[in-house]
């Protein structure tokens, strides 16, 4: 635990990171909108030149590019006050939530590697191997941790709505192709008894879930065989799938038109500095070495350091390796506990059958397969996550046909009779960003660094919880702390402390 010398603690209050950060500006030289709260000395003179320069700077943007469409890349702040690392779905809700609440009182940057040069129009050739566009896009209220379920709740919520939250004046409003026809989690025998406790945490937490009995299945979904099938737990009205190629581009155009900078960069190292304005609790002559800056490879390959006031690390699949670059698991102390978040590779499979369902829940089997329909031509999507034992290489995105033919078929053309002449069509592979320690997304502060913050680990969970994390963000940086969702349980301090958070609802 480190303190202030003026004596208070950094990490009991999280409000004071920011106050923090303001008084001791890793840089002399701020931005000409930088609001400093300590300037009430500030000539007023000063102040209005200050203020007048960014309103003329935003009248010409105006009349430049009316709807906000366009950044220009080469323009952007070597100094900010938050510094996203990864501009996927979550980095890109965090940015959202907390450019919506600050505006111009935080200059906030989301540094993305994988960005084209027009940074509103996403294109197929970015993001190629980011998790989120690589989603299946479910949504659900059925799991077994009060967190995620009310995460996904409020998400569920967020894009019923979504059109409130995130329309830029001028511009059609997103379209996210929210579709809940439901989430349909199949129990044998063995697994009916967790299927119950899990539904009684759900009930409590208001989820919108029924459990159906073998007889119910049957009458709701003649096209399924339930013989070997005991209960069923049923997701409703917040349950389903979305596209999520939409919901991060809705996000990161309503981010940018707020003002967040999006920069096309690859994340190379940190920087690191003595800070003697902090000590350690247990040893007051203790140094205390944070990070104040990142050192980036610009698309143009030129090497840049930027720096920040606090740092948040939403670079999925990533995270681990990105981590590890602040000394997270290579220090000493509570930095030799790694970022358990490594790749792990998933297939996805496109597939016809002329004579399945036409209109179906989202299903999981209780051999771990699942499908949904993909549109109302009897299209499916369709995967399994492998065993432990059996993971697959991720070093490259290559989709094994052979997992397919002995790992889901089998047990597709078992549940649902008219599968048996199911065919693929096209596949793909994405990267769970997945924590090995305990499959759960890691949320919070890091307790050796006042100023550093994890958003990652979710696991395959990641897309359904995404606008709820960027909130619960917005709220431990700006609120002192979670106001909305309390997800202290979810943060790294459970893994110094060796408390595994399990979720027993994995797909
Ligand atoms: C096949 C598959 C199916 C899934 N299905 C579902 C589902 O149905 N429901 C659900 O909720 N979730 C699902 N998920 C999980 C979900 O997609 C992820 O949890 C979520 O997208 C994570 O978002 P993210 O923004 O953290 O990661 P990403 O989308 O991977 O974004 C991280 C970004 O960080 C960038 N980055 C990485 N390293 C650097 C660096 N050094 N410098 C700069 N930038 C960097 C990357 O380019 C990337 O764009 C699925 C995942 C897969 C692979």
């Amino acid at each position: 635990m480190y303190t202030r010398k003026v004596g208070f603690y950094v990490r009991q209050n999280f409000k004071s990171c920011l106050c923090i950060r303001l008084k001791h500006s890793p840089s002399s030289k701020k931005p000409d909108n930088y609001y400093d709260p300590d300037a009430v000395n500030e000539n007023p003179l000063h102040r209005c030149k200050r203020f007048f320069k960014r309103d003329l700077q935003e009248i010409a943007r105006l009349f430049n590019d009316p709807f906000g469409q366009y950044q220009d890349d080469k323009i952007f702040p070597k100094t900010v006050d938050v510094m996203i690392i990864g501009g996927g779905v979550i980095g890109s809700s965090i940015a959202y939530w907390l450019q919506n609440k600050c505006r111009d009182g935080l200059t906030i940057a989301v540094v993305e590697k994988d960005l084209s040069v027009n940074k509103t129009v996403m294109t197929a050739e970015e993001y190629a191997k980011a998790s989120t566009v690589l989603s299946c896009g479910g949504i659900r209220e059925q799991f077994s941790l009060i967190e995620n379920i009310k995460l996904s709740k409020f998400s569920a919520e967020f894009l019923r709505d979504i059109k409130d939250y995130l329309s830029i004046p001028g511009q059609h409003p997103p379209e996210i192709n929210f579709n809940p026809s439901g989430y349909l989690f199949l129990a044998t025998k063995n697994g009916a008894d967790t299927m119950l406790e899990n539904h009684e945490v759900q009930k409590e937490s208001g989820a919108n879930v029924e459990l159906l009995s073998q007889d119910l299945l049957k009458k709701r979904f003649p096209w399924l065989n339930v013989d070997d099938i005991e209960l069923g737990s049923l997701g409703k009205l917040n349950s389903g799938w979305f596209d999520p190629w939409s919901l991060l581009n809705a996000l990161r155009k309503k981010a940018i038109s707020l003002g967040t900078y999006y920069i096309e960069a690859e994340v190379l190292d940190f920087g690191f500095k003595i800070d003697t304005s902090i000590s350690a609790e247990e040893d007051p002559n203790k140094e205390y070495e944070g990070i104040n800056s990142i050192k980036v490879k610009l698309a143009d390959g030129k090497i840049q350091q930027l720096t920040f006031g606090i740092c948040i690390i939403a670079a999925g699949a990533e995270s681990g390796n990105i981590a590890q670059m602040a000394k997270v698991g290579t220090g000493k102390g509570f930095l030799a506990t790694p970022l358990p978040v490594e790749p792990r590779k998933r297939f996805v499979y496109y597939c016809h059958a002329p004579k399945g369902p036409a209109l179906s829940p989202m299903v999981i089997d209780p051999s771990g397969v699942y499908f949904r329909p993909d549109s109302f031509d009897n299209h499916y999507l369709c995967g399994k996550s492998p065993k432990d034992s059996e993971e697959p290489d991720s070093s490259n995105l290559d989709v094994d046909h052979d997992f397919f033919e002995k790992e889901i078929w089998p047990h597709l053309a078992h549940r649902v009779p008219a599968f048996e002449e199911i065919k693929v069509k096209s596949s793909w592979a994405g990267y769970y960003d997945y924590n090995w320690y305990d499959q759960n997304a890691i949320v919070g502060p890091h307790p050796s660094y006042f100023n550093l913050f994890f958003a990652t680990g979710f696991s395959g969970h990641g897309i359904q919880q995404a606008p709820a994390i960027g909130r619960a963000m917005m709220e431990m940086i700006t609120e002192s702390g979670y106001n909305s969702i309390d997800l202290t349980r979810l943060g790294f301090s459970r893994l110094i402390a060796e408390q595994p958070l399990y979720e027993k609802n994995i797909v």
